[in-house]
């Protein structure tokens, strides 16, 4: 059991500095950390895993290297930079963030969590996250890896997600006074190296001998899952419409909702069953000959999973009536198009 948390935090600082993740993003040891980046990773962060962000974090910071430059910066660059990385809400925040930043804090963040959470896109996590590992003060970081290392710390049972506010506490507990930013990246690293999901190694870890989790013999059950519901099945089709220049029909979604402002192929509505002929044929975009391509696309969103079959045809005079944009094929990689979308064209352009 920890009984002295400040001897607890002090054995992590002194493994943190021994073990740190040489990560794009972190400052290294004696440098003062960039405030821009620290915010950046961390909204990606929220996308995707540390590995798979790398390059989205080297790629956006060459070409922005500063929260002004990437507030002057055309939504649409930014939207096609960030297609891959799912949830286009938040590059859309990611924007407006950068704008209010630059506009109306002179471009540098605020150092407070109350007024970080004043940003768009920045949540109570984030807040906490920049504020302590950009400026240094303290805040209660808790993502996955934090829940996981606490909840076996101090053997918590209780399912998640209800365990998360007394998680929080016990956090809120452990957090020295000094060094904040390092305490909440040595808990984010003890948890992604250290106290894994699977088989930690609890011989390499600085809380060994406090570990109520590992005395128990329950470490590795922890943190207790609820039961998931299974998630639903939508399904659709998606019109693959080649005019006679060879440009494909695309267009955008709206704003609001799943894939906001994103480009996508045209397709039916998304629902419970896959539609029919008669279906196809009321939402296609222009009256065309349409042929079923063999096989589905299978792509799975955070709530839903999702199949949609794929009808193609060549598209007859009347084509530049048709709503949207037509694209060539080899331009379609400057479209901003989301994951579920660069499927559909890989699944057309290899059966149609
Ligand atoms: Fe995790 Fe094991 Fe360390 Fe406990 S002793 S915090 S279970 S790695």
């Amino acid at each position: 059991m920890i009984r002295d948390s400040v001897e607890a935090a002090a054995r992590l600082l002194s493994w943190y500095d021994r073990h740190r993740r040489d990560l794009p993003w972190r400052a290294k040891p004696g440098e003062t950390a960039d405030p821009y980046r620290v915010w950046l990773s961390e909204i990606m962060l929220q996308q995707t895993t540390v590995p798979a962000a790398g390059p989205y974090f080297r790629r956006f910071t060459e070409r922005w290297p500063t929260v002004r430059a990437l507030a002057d910066s055309p939504l649409d660059d930014l939207l096609v930079a960030w297609a891959g990385l799912g949830y286009y809400a938040r590059a859309r925040n990611l924007h407006k963030c950068a704008q209010v930043v630059a506009n109306q804090h002179d471009g540098r963040f605020p150092e407070t969590e109350a007024e970080l959470l004043e940003l768009p896109g920045i949540g109570a996590y984030t807040a906490a996250a920049i504020s302590s590992i950009a400026f240094g003060r303290k805040a209660t970081v808790v993502d996955g890896n934090v829940e996981r290392v606490v909840s076996r710390v101090f053997a918590v049972e209780t399912p998640m997600p209800a365990a998360k506010p007394a998680l929080r506490k016990l956090t809120a507990t452990l957090t020295p006074d000094e060094r904040a930013g390092d305490f909440a990246q040595a808990m984010m690293d003890l948890g992604a190296t250290v106290c894994t999901p699977r088989k930690p190694k609890c011989m390499l870890c600085p809380w060994a001998e406090f570990c109520d989790g590992r005395a128990a013999g329950i470490a590795e059950t922890l943190p207790r899952k609820a039961a998931k519901a299974d998630k639903p099945t939508r399904r659709g089709v998606a019109y693959w419409l080649l005019n006679p220049e060879g440009a494909v029909l695309l267009r955008r979604r709206a704003e609001e909702g799943l894939l906001g402002g994103m480009t996508e192929v045209p397709s039916t509505a998304w629902g419970p069953k896959a539609p029919g002929d008669a279906a196809v044929a009321t939402e296609q975009p222009l009256p065309a000959p349409w042929r079923r391509l063999p096989g589905v696309v299978r792509h799975t969103f955070s709530h839903f999973h999702l199949e949609l079959g794929v009808v193609a045809a060549q598209a007859g005079d009347g084509w530049r009536t048709a709503e949207g944009l037509w694209v060539p094929i080899d331009r379609l990689g400057d479209q901003a198009l989301p994951s579920v979308m660069v499927k559909v064209v890989r699944h057309a352009l290899s059966n149609a």
